[in-house]
């Protein structure tokens, strides 16, 4: 079993409930305020970490009062974070706004997570790999909620160690073929997916479509979420994978697809085989949508062993 690092972002969540949006220019009354700590490296470091893996965190904080706050959420979640910087200015923020009917509106302040830079990464990955040629790292995840340059050079520096590169690049953008081509497991979503290949991704079959083009450009696996219908896997050894999602009653969705891959990246990584690891994620994805915010919604592993008993 290797050590997973993350290289990613890491936010507080400041989530305020209304009985409806503002219009421009208009104030209204919030009827809760709460302070959850997120942001999609983080997320998955913990969802990992829940799941029994041994993760190290490589990211930044600022200097206000969020950041403590922030490093030490991970902390009790069992991530190492001797790898999290922290840098003058603000942390990451997500301002979210969620009315009566569940609609959300979302301000991203990138703060720190935008002063991250390939040299930092760097840094982080050398201690991560203890200087033993990267023999000790099993797996790196990376996101898109830090400069992508950083995130494209992790993926570089992931391969001369010889660990496994999970990338899951939201939020979506368009992804260099010479950066796919490096991509052990790439995770998407299927706005992701249809970012990436420029196909339409609406249904099961599209997904399918497009894990074939994205095998094409050269990743190794392809695992297309599809919220509540699950998941497609395929990989370029030529296994298709279609894994149902938990029935379950969502209450809220935020860190699902954060949960699936850090617990997948951590079953992967203690020996699960691959269909074992899509029902053990999908399962831990589930518990995740049956509670509120982010970190605080994501399962342990014990929890999740005994869910699916
Ligand atoms: P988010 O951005 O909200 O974290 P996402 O869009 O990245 O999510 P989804 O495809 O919505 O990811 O969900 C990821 C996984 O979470 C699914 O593959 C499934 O395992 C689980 N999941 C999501 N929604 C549900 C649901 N309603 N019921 C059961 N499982 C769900």
């Amino acid at each position: 079993m290797g050590k997973i690092a993350v290289v990613g972002s890491i936010n507080m969540d400041v989530v305020n409930r209304v009985e409806r949006h503002p219009l421009p220019g208009e104030t209204v009354s919030g009827l809760e305020t709460a302070y959850i700590p997120g942001g999609k490296g983080a997320n998955q470091a913990v969802a990992a970490a829940r799941a029994g893996a041994q993760v190290l965190m490589i990211g930044a904080v600022g200097q206000d009062p969020f950041g403590g706050p922030l490093v030490e959420a991970l902390g009790k979640a069992g991530v190492n974070t001797a790898g999290v910087l922290e840098k003058e200015g603000t942390s990451g923020m997500a301002f979210i706004t969620v009315d009566a009917h569940g609609e959300n509106n979302i301000i991203l302040s990138p703060g720190a997570n935008g002063r991250l830079s390939a040299e930092d990464m760097e840094a982080g990955l050398i201690g991560a790999a203890g200087g033993s040629g990267g023999a000790g790292l099993g797996g790196v995840l990376l996101q898109n909620e830090i400069p992508w340059e950083t995130t494209a050079a992790a993926v570089r520096r992931a391969r001369t160690y010889g660990a496994a590169v999970y990338l899951n690049p939201a939020p979506a953008r368009k992804v260099e073929d010479e950066v796919l081509a490096l991509v052990d497991v790439l995770v998407v979503n299927e706005t992701e997916a249809a970012a990436i290949s420029g196909l339409e991704v609406a249904s099961r079959e599209h997904a399918e479509a497009a894990a074939e083009w994205l095998l094409g450009r050269g990743v190794g696996e392809v695992i297309v979420t599809l919220g509540a219908a699950g998941v497609v896997y395929a990989s370029k050894e030529g296994e298709r994978i279609s894994a149902p999602a938990f029935r379950v009653e969502a209450v809220d969705t935020t860190a699902a697809g954060d949960t699936f891959i850090g617990a997948y990246a951590a079953a992967r990584d203690r020996g699960a085989s691959v269909q074992e690891a899509l029902r053990w994620a999908n399962a831990a994805a589930a518990i995740a949508v049956t509670r509120p915010g982010a970190q605080s919604s994501i399962p342990s592993a014990d929890e999740v062993n005994r869910w699916l008993e």
